[in-house]
């Protein structure tokens, strides 16, 4: 096993020589400015130390990665409830596809993937809305200064288009409840809250320690709530390369089009990346490759037979 800092410091220096740097998700207008260079790594252990190199103080759009907090909240709020509306089972279908909905009664078939971000989100639109999630992850990261991106948010509601026909199309299967017009600005407000890895990867320290809290011990979360976060993580974090991104890292992990990847080592390590161009899948190319490499480097497997 490596040196953990020195072996973060080689994966930055490494990936800032990479020329093949993936496409900026352009489809949200204000995404496709962010500067396709940058790179940033935070790595907070069991013992709470962090390890940061390139950008990791630069917040960046957390875009789907907020799909596990607002999850968490709707679980903490609504209770199993929630899976009355959703499932657990890996889509095989682009983040923003319609084509299983028809099919599948208007059920989405996870809440890591768009439709079903916004039939859970829709729990909270009736209950805390906005300020709730944003709670929640201000709490878990133990940062009272992070916050919703405003101009991401609008850019985001100016072209949701996709994102309303799944909402409406699920709101004439009964899965969503509320107005469709109440529901949109909280996904788009939660896709569009601002983090810098450190924030994230401090966010993920809950998932490490079996859903405690990682200075007072208190249970945030039941050992059992997240043991399955994870296993959805594992399995539904990637879209339709969920798969691929399990046969590579062998962590679960939760990728957001913002170029940021939140992965769990559990009893080991919240990791954070982010760099903003992504594969076709949607995922951060180099934060992808930075968490292979450091998953391999540290031997941080959760298939190891020693984790
Ligand atoms: N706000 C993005 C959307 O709804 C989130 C997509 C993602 O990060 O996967 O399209």
């Amino acid at each position: 096993m490596s040196d953990l800092a020195a072996t973060i410091a080689a994966i930055a220096a490494a990936m800032a020589r990479e020329t093949t740097r993936g496409a900026v998700a352009g489809y949200i207008p204000e995404l496709a400015h962010v500067d396709p260079r940058h790179f940033g790594i935070a790595v907070v252990d069991a013992e709470g130390r962090e390890h940061v190199a390139g950008d990791a103080d630069l917040p960046f759009s957390i875009q789907s990665i907020s799909k596990v907090f607002a999850l968490v909240e709707a679980l903490a709020a609504h209770g199993d409830r929630v899976w009355a509306r959703v499932g657990r089972e890996p889509s095989g279908s682009a983040f923003n596809s319609i084509v299983q909905l028809e099919a599948e009664a208007g059920r989405p078939r996870n809440p890591f993937i768009n439709a079903g971000a916004l039939a859970v989100t829709d729990l909270i639109a009736g209950s805390g809305g906005t300020p709730a999630i944003l709670r929640r992850v201000r709490d878990l990261a133990g940062d009272p200064t992070i916050a919703v991106d405003a101009a991401v948010a609008a850019s985001e509601a100016a072209t949701g288009f996709r994102n309303a026909a799944l909402a409406n199309y699920m709101k004439s299967f009964g899965v969503i409840d509320g107005p469709v017009e109440r529901t949109l600005p909280v996904y788009f407000e939660q896709c569009a809250i601002a983090m810098s890895c450190r924030q994230l990867a401090r966010a993920g320290r809950f998932l490490m320690h079996g859903g405690r809290c990682p200075t007072s011990g208190a249970p945030l979360v039941s050992a059992e709530r997240a043991r399955r976060l994870l296993a959805l993580m594992l399995t539904c974090g990637h879209y339709d390369a969920s798969g691929e991104f399990a046969f590579q890292v062998g962590l679960p992990g939760k990728s957001g089009v913002g170029g940021g990847i939140l992965a769990i080592a559990p009893g080991r390590a919240s990791i954070a990346v982010w760099s903003p161009g992504l594969s076709k899948q949607g995922n951060s190319l180099l934060g992808t490759r930075a968490l292979e490499l450091l998953a391999h480097a540290m031997m941080w497997n959760v298939f190891n037979p020693d984790e």
